[in-house]
């Protein structure tokens, strides 16, 4: 079998590692991936050569020490996807703001295994001889397709409350079981997930979001208790009385949803926030936004796609300016991905829908979206001062432009004149 550049660039970081006397094993989400029949997205490879023995086999020049203190180094490939983390096998002292040890101690593979979060993430493979090594039943557990905490779940989640959300991702992606007594946990401890940051809650969101399976992920999320302290605006949708249906129905959007972008699929996750108006909803979707600490760009998009949720109806009555305009947004494509969730969860008419989508497909873009006849420059060689004004006469003509009212520059000359005569 040939494999990729980067499998190739971890297996000689374990055989120089080996040639050099230390142990090197890959570990953790790589091992998982290969068994699971999958490109791993990187490799990890665990030794009991100590970072410094490592940067010193290596080289300092083609190795960074990313986390010294924690064991990690990184060792450069000849290209930036063949980057390999070494890590020396640790033990991790006493969790204390609950994500991080205090300290480390380096130690062996099998008390490595100890330290890892679910029995699937902690298994170790040489890749030389074939040869899986797995001291907490990672095999099995990968076979019957569980998520299970090594150890005791409800110390493992208490140190540490990132995993309480990486067991509902890996569950959800992989499309597994959550084990009982590791659920069980979660649930007990799901109000705690606050004590991480934002910015690593978010990044665990966009990961169960963007997959595929992001209905499955909410779901579980939300009956473990760690949607709502995730998202409190939205828990009313499964809290109170009579309105399961709307979180019934917002899990249906998502199970529809096709797209590869996360800021639709949030979007779709906050379509029914439970607000009085749309203001408020606006305003709502901002804070969410905000307090998850996303870029302008997500937030942006995110409140724009929940703005023109509506924007849709009726489109083949628009006039034909309004529907370019709407067509040629350059978000256009994720509104209408979102909108044709939202209407086939709810057995809608998607006539408009497919009014725009034939529309868009049918017009050359130069129809759709053909460069202004003139600009703001010809305004002010006709001697119109920038004002207020201004504005509002280039839409006017690009309106004319749009429908199809005028075609030259010399018609939109003659237009200009004509709208500055009747001010
Ligand atoms: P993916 O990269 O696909 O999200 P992964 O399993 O590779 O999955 P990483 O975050 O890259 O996840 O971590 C690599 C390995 O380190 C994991 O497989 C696991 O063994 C260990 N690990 C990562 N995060 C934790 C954690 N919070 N607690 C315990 N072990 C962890
Ligand atoms: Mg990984």
């Amino acid at each position: 079998m040939k494999h990729t550049e980067p499998y190739q660039a971890a297996v000689e970081v374990v055989r120089k590692l080996r040639d050099a006397g230390f142990q090197a094993l890959w570990a953790g989400g790589c091992v998982r991936d290969l068994q699971l029949g999958k490109e791993p997205k990187d490799y990890d490879v665990a030794t009991n050569a100590l970072p410094d023995e490592v940067r010193h086999l290596f080289g300092k020049r083609h190795t960074l020490a990313v986390g010294a203190s924690f064991g990690v180094i990184i060792v450069r490939g000849h290209q930036p996807d063949c980057d390999v983390e070494v890590a020396t096998f640790r033990t991790e002292g006493p969790y204390l703001d609950g994500r991080r040890p205090e300290h480390v101690h380096f130690t062996t593979a099998e008390e490595d295994a100890q330290r890892r979060d679910f029995t699937i993430n902690g298994m170790f493979y040489d890749p030389i001889n074939d040869s899986i090594f797995d001291y907490v039943g990672g095999k099995s557990d990968l076979q019957q397709h569980i998520i299970r905490a090594i150890g005791n779940p409800l110390e493992r989640m208490q140190e540490d409350k990132l995993r309480l959300l990486r067991a509902i991702r890996f569950t959800a992606t992989l499309r597994f079981r959550l084990d009982e007594d590791t659920f069980h946990a979660i649930q007990t401890m799901a109000e705690q997930i606050t004590v991480v940051s934002p910015e690593r809650i978010a990044e665990e969101m966009r990961k169960m979001l963007l997959h595929p399976n992001r209905e499955y992920a909410m779901e579980l999320a939300c009956s473990a208790g760690l949607l709502k302290p995730v998202i409190p605006e939205l828990a009313s949708l499964w809290e109170t009385e009579g309105s399961l249906s709307l979180w019934q129905q917002t899990l249906k959007r998502l199970e529809i949803l096709q797209t590869h972008h996360f800021e639709t699929a949030f979007a779709a996750l906050l379509l029914d926030l439970p607000v009085a108006n749309d203001q408020q909803r606006l305003e709502t979707v901002y804070q969410i936004c905000k307090q998850l600490r996303f870029s302008n760009h997500e937030l942006n998009l995110v409140h724009w796609l929940i703005e023109q949720r509506e924007s849709l109806q009726g489109a083949s009555s628009f006039s034909l300016s309004r529907l370019k305009r709407l067509l040629a947004h350059p978000d256009f494509p994720f509104l209408i991905e979102l909108v044709e969730a939202d209407l086939r969860s709810r057995n809608q008419s998607l006539a408009d829908l497919e009014f725009c989508r034939q529309y868009r497909d049918h017009t050359p873009i130069e129809v759709l979206n053909p460069p202004p006849l003139l600009t703001g420059n010809d305004l002010i060689a006709a001697g119109i001062k920038s004002g207020p004004q201004f504005k509002e006469l280039l839409t006017q003509i690009q309106d004319a432009q749009l429908e199809e009212r005028i075609h030259t520059q010399a018609d939109a000359q003659a237009l200009l004149e004509q709208l500055i005569k009747h001010k």
